[in-house]
């Protein structure tokens, strides 16, 4: 047992959360923890086997026929009880995701927050799963709709928001009626079992949610298994395309969100100020672990030359150390060998010519046992580099200099991924035809992050998203339920005699 209730402190193995209570691993494989910020060792988390994985399916396939009859309404206020404690419990929640994570306390409170707008979201069931009807399309006969949930669907997700990126999908499924089964990252996964802990609080049938660790050979077990009708997964793009085709191909529906490299276009009209200050969250805030993160900033005409300047004197005030601190901007990365890649492609950039203006190797947090990267900033690259083709989440921002608007919609449209964009101007007539050109599934105007909101829905174009949903909202009610349309008459309106031709309303 690993994480303490009261302080969401992983003190030693973390469990599995199966049939409503928590297991203990089979002490086969396990995997240790670190705390990001100095460096030690913090726990373990067990590394489930099919067996287990099978355990975890079997208990969600057996809540399945009771859940699913489960009246919309009763659903929704499990979901509501579940909301409730979760809100009164968040700084627990953000504080484990800080331990494991190492994001600042404050960005995990926001997280946190973000995930729980899905809950309010799925609180909707009834309204959300309400059928569309339409009176006599022919003579005595009716036509209406139906959503129905597909059995037990599986969640897979990514290290860098432990609680919001769940959050995104098991609320909306729960919702639909359908029982899941999570497989969190094996790098932070307590804020899951404190999910788990606290829906079995709520009153949530045993079984109905269920959480198990695991690195590839759990996934593996998810996607072979029958009973797991449809898996939804957030990570790196090589791993959303291996489980999109894997899932499929065995007839399971799958929603793969992958990688990103998003671009903030900067417009000559823009105010370099306000530019600046959207740049520093955006590419810095969370280390840049965020797949809405920018890490390229196209400067277009005038502006490059005073951008750099506003972004270099930001860039010295930024305060890097432990999330648990007070007043810190930025913590560390979350793993060692991330560390050692971002500072690879850091390596990287400099050897294939672009300016390093600011060097994050350099700043003095680097020097202590956690694993930090300070801000880094490179001027000058181009669309050849390393650096501007591939996603590094760190805290490393790219300025690509273009001549005009069009060039800088051009370089966007080229890139592989096509998560978030954003465009900074003052000039509507560009900010529509933006709009409307761009190829990127999210978009801001003036708004750097542009995560859309619980009942909007979230995800990529391109290599950023591999299956035909995008997350929460209605497209994620759509994603987790099955529609069936239904044709109705009664006796007294029934013709006589059979009828061979294609039935057409008159
Ligand atoms: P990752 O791909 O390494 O891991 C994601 C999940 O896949 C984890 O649960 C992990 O255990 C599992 N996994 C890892 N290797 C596997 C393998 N070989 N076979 C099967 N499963 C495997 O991603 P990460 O490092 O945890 O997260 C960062 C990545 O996630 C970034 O690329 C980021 O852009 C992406 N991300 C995307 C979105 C989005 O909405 N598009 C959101 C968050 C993160």
């Amino acid at each position: 047992m690993s994480v303490s209730p009261r302080h969401g402190v992983a003190t030693s193995t973390v469990p599995h959360h199966i049939g409503g209570v928590r297991v203990a691993g089979d002490g086969l494989r396990s995997a240790p923890l670190f705390n990001p910020a100095t460096g030690q060792q913090s726990g373990n988390v067990p590394l489930a086997d099919a067996a287990t994985v099978g355990r975890a399916v079997a208990a969600a396939q057996a809540a399945f026929p009771v859940w699913s009859e489960t009246p919309p309404l009763k659903r929704a206020r499990i979901l509501n009880r579940f909301r409730e404690i979760v809100e009164a419990n968040r700084a627990e929640l953000a504080r484990a995701i800080t331990l494991e994570h190492g994001k600042t306390f404050d960005d995990a409170l926001g997280e946190v927050a973000r995930g729980i707008e899905v809950i309010e979201f799925a609180c909707g069931a009834p309204h959300l799963l309400k059928g569309q009807f339409t009176d006599q399309i022919g003579g005595g006969i009716d036509n209406w709709s139906m959503r129905q949930p597909l059995g037990v669907v599986a969640g897979i997700t990514p290290f860098n928001f432990p609680a919001m990126v769940p959050m995104w999908m098991f609320p909306v499924a729960l919702a639909c009626g359908n029982t899941f089964v999570l497989k969190p990252s094996e790098r932070d996964p307590s804020a899951s079992v404190l999910l788990a802990d606290w829906f079995a609080q709520a009153g949530l049938p045993a079984g109905v949610f269920n959480v198990v660790h695991g690195d590839k050979a759990a996934v593996d077990a998810l996607l072979a298994h029958p009973d797991v009708q449809a898996l939804s997964f957030v990570g790196s793009t090589p791993i959303a395309e291996y489980i999109y085709s894997e899932g499929t191909r065995r007839g399971k529906r799958v929603q793969a969100l992958g990688g990103a490299k998003n671009h903030l276009i900067a417009m000559p009209d823009a105010s370099p100020a306000q530019v600046a200050d959207a740049l520093m969250g955006a590419a810095y805030g969370s280390a840049g672990e965020r797949c809405m993160a920018i890490s390229v900033a196209v400067a277009v005409g005038s502006i490059g030359d005073v951008l750099v300047e506003e972004l270099q004197q930001r860039i010295v005030t930024l305060k890097v150390g432990s999330g648990l601190d007070d007043g810190i901007d930025m913590g560390p990365l979350v793993t060692a060998a991330h560390r050692d890649k971002v500072t690879g492609y850091i390596e990287r950039g400099v050897e294939e010519g672009a300016r390093l203006v600011v060097d994050g190797r350099q700043h003095a947090s680097c020097s202590e046992e956690g694993y930090f990267v300070g801000a880094t900033l490179f001027d000058h690259v181009t669309p050849e580099m390393t650096i501007y083709r591939e996603e590094i989440f760190g805290p490393v921002l790219a300025i690509v200099r273009v001549p005009d608007f069009a060039s800088a919609v051009e370089l966007v449209n080229a890139h592989e991924f096509a998560n978030g964009v954003a465009l900074y101007t003052s000039d509507g007539g560009t900010a529509r035809a933006f709009a409307r050109s761009i190829k990127v599934g999210m978009v801001g105007i003036n708004v750097p992050l542009p995560v859309p909101m619980a009942w909007h829905s979230f995800g990529g174009w391109k290599r950023s998203l591999f299956g035909d949903h995008h997350a929460y909202g209605e497209e994620g009610v759509r994603f987790y339920t099955r529609y069936k349309s239904i044709m109705q008459r009664w006796p007294s309106s029934i013709a006589k005699g059979a009828e061979f031709t294609m039935p057409v309303a008159n």
